[in-house]
Formats: structure tokens, sequence, C-alpha cells
């Protein structure tokens, strides 16, 4: 992992809302300077799947995705009547809300008046310096940033698309993005110039494509030319099943090379998926704190003596509702592998001959049949919960060390042995 890229830092929401950072490390102004400061924690973003001016159904979702842990949302504002729609949904959401605007300027203009927290501009489709300047100006007096996105599919019109890329493929020479970077990286620096021209900096930059390996190199090329903050994602994705793969791979690349200040993984399905799943790569990345318990399951082999798919999936779904504190569970099918891959865990259950056994930092509590596994061990994990909330216990705490079976002279799970209690607990 390297560290993260110092950029400018830009502010999302108000008071009522509570303010999400984006960036950070560089200061303000024309000639902003190091200021040592440590960047924001990367934000999560999804985007409304409904129509925005259906108020009810739009604030709904927006609810959910803010229960889901959404940092700021996005909602598209194609027509007037969306717009006319956007106080009434900020008068009623607790969650930043980004106004997404292509091809009409004055849906911009609307949506600062209604109050919107940060708006998206696409270079590709409202191009006019005097409309541009216009929003520029109408974001200065209320003090909201601007999001410009440079999605591949929208960057240049299409009947110009070849001829810049013509002109411009020289400037990366023979690389296999050449001609789409330089023509990413000259329309920003285009349209960026009327944004400095008007001592605006308030600016997050996007650079999508369906195509993650071209997403890397983009966002790349612009961490090394640009210091305004970057919001990574790759665009139409598709669904979650393979989606997730691309952005995964794209913005996983990015963020563990210091890339990256707010992220939106796109699914064609429901955004709270986008959510959840950004959460969990920022959290196994280490770049947000987890919230909720970090499960480990085994994927199961030819030992398996439960039926170990469901629990993992009934456990799963029962630590999200029920755990808010971030201890590691593990549900592990036998003891052959389990017991070193379970290692560091807070509550473990270990199955094997219809049976599971539990353990609560390194402690064995109980053994139960097959069917009492998924209530016991969500007990623990509630009391294990309550005791860390007390002070009684600590997260990672004590570690457990089992011996293993045998490996000669022994079939089957080694059920027998880890019920003789062969384990040590060693204190941190
Ligand atoms: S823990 Fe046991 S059942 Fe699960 S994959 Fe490993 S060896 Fe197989």
């Amino acid at each position: 992992m390297n560290p993260r890229r110092a950029t400018r830092q830009v502010k999302v929401g108000d008071e009522r809302t509570g303010i999400v950072l984006i960036g950070g490390g560089i200061g303000h102004g024309r000639q902003a300077r190091a200021t040592g400061q440590p960047p924001a924690p990367v934000a999560v973003q999804t985007m409304t799947s409904g129509y925005t001016h259906e108020i009810d159904k739009c604030v709904a979702e927006i609810h959910k995705l803010t229960a889901a842990g959404a940092d700021i949302v996005r909602v598209a504002v194609p027509e007037r009547k969306d717009t006319q729609a956007l106080p009434e949904i900020l008068r009623q959401t607790t969650v930043p809300i980004v106004a997404d605007v292509h091809f009409h300027f004055r849906r911009a203009l609307e949506a600062v008046e209604a109050g919107v927290h940060k708006i998206r501009l696409n270079p590709g489709n409202i191009s006019d310096r005097a409309q541009v300047q216009d929003v520029i100006r109408a974001c200065r007096d209320v003090k909201i940033p601007i999001r410009v996105g440079v999605n591949e599919g929208s960057i240049v019109e299409r009947k110009d698309k070849q001829k810049r890329a013509k002109e411009l493929a020289g400037v990366f020479g023979d690389h296999k993005h050449g001609a789409m970077l330089a023509i990413m990286i000259a329309k920003l620096e285009e349209y960026l110039d009327i944004f400095y021209d008007n001592d605006f900096f308030d600016v997050v930059i996007s650079a999508k494509s369906i195509d993650p390996t071209l997403v890397i190199d983009a966002y790349t090329e612009i961490a090394r030319r640009f210091d305004h903050p970057l919001h990574l994602g790759v665009t139409h994705a598709g669904p979650r099943e393979t989606g997730c793969i691309r952005s995964v791979v794209a913005l996983g690349t990015l963020l563990a090379s210091g890339i990256g200040d707010t992220i939106r993984i796109s699914y064609a399905s429901d955004p709270v998926y986008e959510v959840e799943d950004g959460l969990e790569l920022l959290w196994s990345l280490g770049l947000r704190e987890r919230k909720g318990a970090e499960l480990i399951a085994c994927p199961t082999c030819g030992r398996i003596q439960v039926d170990l798919f469901t629990l993992t999936q009934q456990v799963r779904a029962k630590l999200a509702e029920q755990i808010a504190v971030p201890m590691k569970v593990a549900v592990m099918g036998c003891v052959v592998n389990g017991p070193g891959e379970a290692e560091g865990a807070d509550v473990a259950v270990f199955a094997g001959d219809r049976k599971g056994i539990i353990y609560v930092q390194g402690e064995r509590v109980a053994t139960v049949s097959e069917a009492e596994i998924l209530d016991r061990l969500l007990a623990e994990c509630a009391a294990f919960q309550d005791r860390v909330r007390s002070g009684q216990a600590r997260l990672g705490q004590k570690k457990v060390h089992i011996a293993p079976p045998d490996p000669i002279g022994h079939l089957g799970s080694g059920w027998e042995k880890m019920a003789a209690t062969r384990l040590t607990i060693e204190g941190t």
C-alpha cells in the first residue's frame, strides 16, 4: 500500500447533513501549498436509481442508501421537474446530495438554487464557456464544489472522436490507451482553465470508463498532472456478479497505490450493493475503520460435515443486523485448516460431525448440534459485543492456538482431537 496522495480538499454537506471532506493535504487558492494534514478518509458514494421527481420514492431510496452507509448520494436531474423536487428531497434527507447534470446547464443553476451540496458536470455535453462560467459563479456564491467527470463515452462529440484521437495520439506514444488518455487530459486542461480563470478550485475530477485498465491508466495520469481530489469509478460495470470484479480490479489497484479520495462502485442492480461493496473494499484495504463484524468463512471442501454455505449466509445476514462492533467472526468447516485460518478471530465456530464447537477469544464456550450453531454463535457474538462496549473485553485481545490433527494415520475431520481441546490461549 502506498501512502495516500495529497490533494486539495473540498467540503460537501452542511450543518444538517454533516460535512464530508474529500481529499486533503494541499491548501486552498491559486498557489496552494502542502499542509502536512492527512487526506480525509475515502468517501463512498452512490446514485439513486429512480426518478428524482418522484419525491417520496426518491427520499425512501436515499434513506435506504444512507442506512447502508453511503457518505454522499447523487441524483439525476434531467428535467425541470427534477430540480423542482430537490428542496423537498433535501428537507427530508440527512446525507449530502449531489446533482448530476448533463446537457442542460440551467439544471445546474436550478440545483444550486435548490440547495444541493455539489454539482457534477460533464465537459462532453456542457462545454459552452459562458454557461460553465455561470455554473461556476453560482457554486462559488454558495461555496459548493463541482465534480468534472470526463467519462470516456461522452468526453468528446462522437464525430470529433477519431480526428481528436489522431491529433493527440502522439502524446502517449504507442501506449495502449494513448489516444483516449490524451483526449481526456486535453479536455480536462481546457475545461479546468475556465475554472481557474474564475478563481474556482473546489473541483473533484473523475475519468470513468467501462474498461478497468483504461480507468487505472487515466487516473494514474490525472493524479500526476492535477492536484484535485479524485472520484474513482468504473462506469457501466454491469451486474454485480461481473461489475464487482471490474470495479474492484480498477479501484483496488488505484487505492492501493494511494490514488482516490471518493469512490462509486456502479452496478446494474440495487445501489445498496454499491455502498456495501464500496465499504467492504475500503475496509479490506484498511482505508476506513470497519463498522460491524468481519466474517471469515472457509470455502468448504470434501471434509465438510455440515451445511456450511447456508450457515455462513445466515450468520452474515444476522451479524449485519445485530453487531455494530468490528469483531472478527470465523465460521470454519472443520479443524484441519480451520484453526490456523481462524486464528485471531474473536468468536469462532469449528464445525464437524454434525456439531459445532464455539470459541470466544480462544476459550471453548460450547459444543452444540448443527441445528443450534446459528443461534448459539449469534448469542456469543452479542454477549461479546456487550463486554467490549462495557470495557470488559478488547477486540483481538487473545489469540487461539489449536493443535491440528496428526497429519498421518488419521483421516476424517479431526473432530476427536478438537473435542479433546488441545489448545493454548495467548494474551496480546
Ligand atoms: S476449514 Fe476444513 S472444510 Fe473448510 S475448506 Fe478448510 S479443510 Fe475444507
